[in-house]
């Protein structure tokens, strides 16, 4: 049966002054995170009904380092429904201790006042572990994840989420560890079209949502309840207000996973109905 939610692309990389009409025409819900500093305020003045911004500071992009202020970034968090692109990164030439010293203060920042955080750990998923703990909070998204199995469980011990693309469909590496209702599907638009050919546009989650019906199909028709929980609402102390996180639909097995009741949370909570205050209230 065809499901009636879009597909949820819970990381991916627009350019802040596209036409929100080609948003539109993606029939998608994006989390549309930004690389630096400089694409808040225009990431932040737009109104997408199917899209959340992002403001983030890539771990690999110096300029995005350097311009990093705590105080902005706090300022600017408090009009802000996502965080991301943040995190670690070890393969880049930036400087790994500047590195450390931003995604620190964000952390700090963000376990005081929380947010969904889109993570970026590549080469770095122990250190990314390590200044997570440090700063506990709900809401953290790490995606594109390759932890090693045992770095995969500390994290889901942490209460993360994780956001997969077509390169774990491809190569995968935490698939059969993940539990399904941690699970997010992403694309990492443009980054993962090299190894996902059907990732040609953001929301293009097919490859992965294949993947994951196939090697969870009997988990997540087993625990439905689970599924149905809209991922933000888990660990926070007022009850998700969405009938559909309360009665998750008889069909919920045979929806792909990136279309569960959490896309009709995203869709009609988050996103349409005003996404700073309903994200907020969910975590
Ligand atoms: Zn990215």
């Amino acid at each position: 049966m065809p499901s009636p939610l879009p597909p949820r692309d819970a990381h991916a990389h627009v350019l802040t002054g596209i036409a929100p009409s080609e948003l539109l025409a993606l029939n998608a819900v994006i989390f549309a995170v930004t690389r630096e500093p400089s694409e808040w305020r225009a990431a932040l003045a737009r109104q997408d009904p199917t899209t959340v911004w992002g403001i983030g500071a890539h771990p690999g992009v110096t300029s995005a380092l350097q311009a990093f202020d705590p105080d902005v970034f706090a300022a600017t968090l408090a009009q802000a429904t996502l965080v991301g692109e943040v995190g670690l990164d070890g393969r880049t030439r930036t400087s790994a201790a500047q590195q450390r010293t931003v995604f620190e203060a964000v952390l700090r920042r963000t376990a005081a006042d929380p947010r969904p955080v889109s993570v970026h750990s590549a080469a770095a998923t122990k250190a990314v572990l390590d200044a997570m703990e440090r700063n506990p909070q709900p809401g953290i998204i790490l995606h594109w994840w390759r932890g090693s199995r045992a770095e995969t469980a500390r994290a889901i011990e942490y209460g993360c989420w994780f956001s997969l693309n077509g390169s774990e469909a491809g190569d995968p590496k935490v698939l059969d560890q993940l539990p399904p209702e941690r699970v997010l599907t992403e694309t990492d638009f443009p980054h993962t079209r090299r190894q996902d050919r059907r990732a040609a546009k953001p929301g293009a989650v097919v490859t992965i949502e294949a993947a994951l019906h196939e090697c969870g199909t009997s988990t997540i028709g087993g625990s439905q309840a689970g599924v149905a929980q809209p991922p933000l609402a888990s660990r926070g102390n007022r009850p998700a207000s969405a009938d559909a996180a309360r009665n998750p639909a008889t069909d919920a097995r045979d929806r792909p996973l990136s279309r569960q009741p959490f896309a009709l949370l995203s869709l009609n909570d988050v996103v349409v109905c005003g996404p700073r205050q309903q994200v907020r209230q969910l975590l």
